[in-house]
């Protein structure tokens, strides 16, 4: 499960490099974001501890490692597989449950500030398209049970 989700050859070549580290706006500002430090312990095949570690969430999602990175990796996505991972285990901080749950209800992450559009002159907000969403996601959530049921029974 894990090499599905984190390029062990890549982040071998990461730990190498190390080029994206001085633009990373988090390694820059926030204490405890160490690129270098997360991709040791993986390679070492202890990268648990960053599983619940806030750390992980830090990442802006900025896309600066992707931009320059030589490999067209990007440190992002060894921080996005790290959060998958958590997620899947149950490691994730609340808020990110809270929100996952009101984008599946809703489709929003977060309810447009309606006084403030008025204020602004701004129109209404599209609809968000939640009755789609929720068709797709039931549909994913079935497919998902099938291929669950069909690995059980082989
Ligand atoms: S993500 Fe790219 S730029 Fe950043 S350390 Fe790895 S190889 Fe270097
Ligand atoms: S995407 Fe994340 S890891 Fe990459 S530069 Fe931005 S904050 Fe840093």
């Amino acid at each position: 499960m894990l090499d599905a989700q984190l390029n062990m050859k890549l982040l071998e070549m990461c730990s190498g490099c190390g080029a994206c580290y001085s633009i990373c706006p988090s390694s820059l500002n926030l204490p405890g974001y160490d690129p270098r430090a997360v991709i040791k312990d993986i390679l070492k095949g202890d990268m648990d501890k960053w599983l619940a570690s806030k750390s992980i969430w830090q990442c802006l999602e900025c896309h600066y490692c992707l931009e320059m990175c030589f490999q067209h990796y990007g440190f992002e996505n060894a921080m996005t597989a790290l959060r998958t991972i958590a997620a899947k285990r149950g490691l994730h901080p609340p808020q990110v449950k809270r929100g996952w749950d009101m984008f599946v209800k809703t489709s929003r992450l977060g309810e447009p500030a309606l006084p403030a559009r008025k204020k602004f002159g701004l129109p209404d907000p599209p609809k968000s398209g939640a009755e789609e969403f929720k068709k797709l996601h039931a549909l994913l959530k079935e497919a998902k049970e099938k291929d669950a049921r069909k690995a059980h029974n082989e």
